[in-house]
């Protein structure tokens, strides 16, 4: 005679196994297995990269083997296309076009992470200079991501219809690889996409956790030169000189009140002087001061107003010390502006929908607008505009994450020399999220799910 406890385990395991099994040969499901299957490949994949840094303006051989992966997939694959940028192609019958875009360059930061494939590279920057190599702005795994995701999209082939393009894009990290692609013919010479996706990982949320947010997701960044021009002497005479020093510290204490006093306080902005330098001895009064400044912020017109209120603030606080006309202060902006990155708002709410479904509500969280940067934005202001979305991807071990929540301890961040992503789980992840993106706009069975 059976146990009450066998009879209820068998009643469940009738019950869970049907619903499981339809489950595992939904749409998710075949996801699911999919990635689990391409994680060997992928995660070869990303120890080369990850060994293999190249710094802006020279992920030549990135480029190739990101290539090489898409044509072994059958895409049709052009390189070089505004530098070192790759562009793949694969039509699978009619339907709209969706872009998937991934960062390939590396940063100028001796590697610390102690990883097995850690890297040892160096380089040549454009001064001249060697300095080592690392990838550690994650751009590492958005390419993995991003070729594991073309791998599982052609292996499922059957359940979608369309045309993928997918470019690996340079010189992220200068701001300047976005532009020089879409001024080579991004937009002519392929697929122009109806949908660009991009993700970038996250050092502030734990690996298996996605961010987004729908509108501004990142933000405006300029850098701004400001040169104090003075008129130099003996520090024993300043009523003979023209100070630059203190038209400069006035200059940096006028200008905090841009942000509290002139942008309103439901908008978000910064003006941070990073940098000041003048002078040689105590003794003398120096001819100029040279200050530096980051910019930030969410759409054109507040951008405008800021660099606006900037070289107002510079010119007058000049003039209130006697700074006659030839003596007023330069203000520079420098060409590596990068525009913030305006997430469309109905591409958001589907994907995000979608990515609810698939790891859960609590996995899916809105964020914070970032203040850093990012060139990705320059996809979606080419007129007439494409629909962009970029989220995020939590790459820290979850206990590594859970105790620093616990004991307070800042995590190893983008940019850090210790940044190391919890490989498996933040590249499954990212592949499940970057084709369930996809499938939600060329999927052929919605019902399927
Ligand atoms: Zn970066
Ligand atoms: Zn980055």
């Amino acid at each position: 005679m059976r146990s009450l406890q066998t009879t209820c385990f068998m009643l469940a395991a009738v019950f869970a196994a049907p619903m499981l099994t339809a489950q595992e040969k939904g749409i998710d499901g075949r996801v699911r297995s999919a990635v689990k299957g391409a994680v060997p490949s992928l995660l070869s994949l990303y120890h080369d990269l990850h060994r293999h840094p190249e710094i802006s303006f020279q992920e030549e051989k990135t480029g190739e083997k990101l290539a090489a992966r898409l044509r072994a997939l059958g895409f049709e694959v052009e390189t070089k296309i505004g530098g070192f940028g790759v562009v793949g192609v694969f039509r699978n019958g009619a339907g709209p076009t969706v872009m998937l875009r991934t960062d390939t360059d590396a940063l100028p930061i001796k590697e610390e992470t102690g990883l097995p494939f850690a890297s040892v590279e160096t380089a040549v920057d454009e001064d001249g200079k060697t300095v080592p190599t690392m990838h550690a702005c994650g751009h590492d795994m958005h390419m993995t991501i991003w070729s594991g995701a073309a791998k599982v999209l052609v292996a499922m082939k059957d359940a979608w219809s369309g045309t993928l393009v997918l470019i690996g894009q340079p010189a992220e990290e200068r701001g300047m690889g976005a532009t020089a692609m879409i001024r080579d013919g991004l937009f002519k010479r392929f697929p122009r996409p109806d949908w660009v996706f991009a993700l970038h990982v996250d050092s502030e949320l734990p690996a298996g956790r996605i961010g987004y947010r729908e509108g501004y997701g990142m933000a405006n960044v300029d850098s701004v030169d400001i040169l104090v021009k003075g008129r130099g002497g003996h520090g024993a005479y300043p009523h003979k000189a023209l100070d630059p020093v203190v038209i400069a510290a006035h200059i940096v204490v006028q200008i905090q009140t841009i942000v509290s006093r002139e942008v309103p306080p439901h908008e978000a902005a910064v003006v941070t002087v990073g940098s000041i330098h003048g002078g040689t001895k105590h003794n003398i009064i120096p001819n100029e001061v040279k200050l530096q400044l980051t910019v930030r912020s969410y759409g054109d017109e507040p951008r405008r107003k800021l660099i606006d209120s900037i070289k107002r603030v510079a010119r007058h606080v000049a003039q209130a010390q006697g700074a006659p006309d030839d003596l007023l202060p330069d203000v520079t902006m420098n060409d590596q502006f990068t525009p913030s990155t305006y997430n469309t708002p109905a591409l958001v709410t589907p994907t995000v929908a979608a990515f609810r479904r698939v790891f859960g509500e609590s996995a899916v969280t809105r964020l914070e607008p970032k203040t850093w940067g990012e060139d990705f934005g320059q996809y979606g202001r080419v007129e007439p505009r494409i629909p962009i979305f970029m989220y995020f991807l939590g790459a820290q071990a979850p206990e590594v994450f859970e105790k620093s929540l616990r004991v307070g301890a800042p995590l190893p961040g983008l940019h850090s020399s210790r940044f190391a992503p919890d490989a498996i789980p933040t590249l499954t992840t990212g592949v499940r999220a970057m084709v369930t993106a996809v499938l939600e706009q060329l999927g052929n069975d919605a019902k399927d799910r």
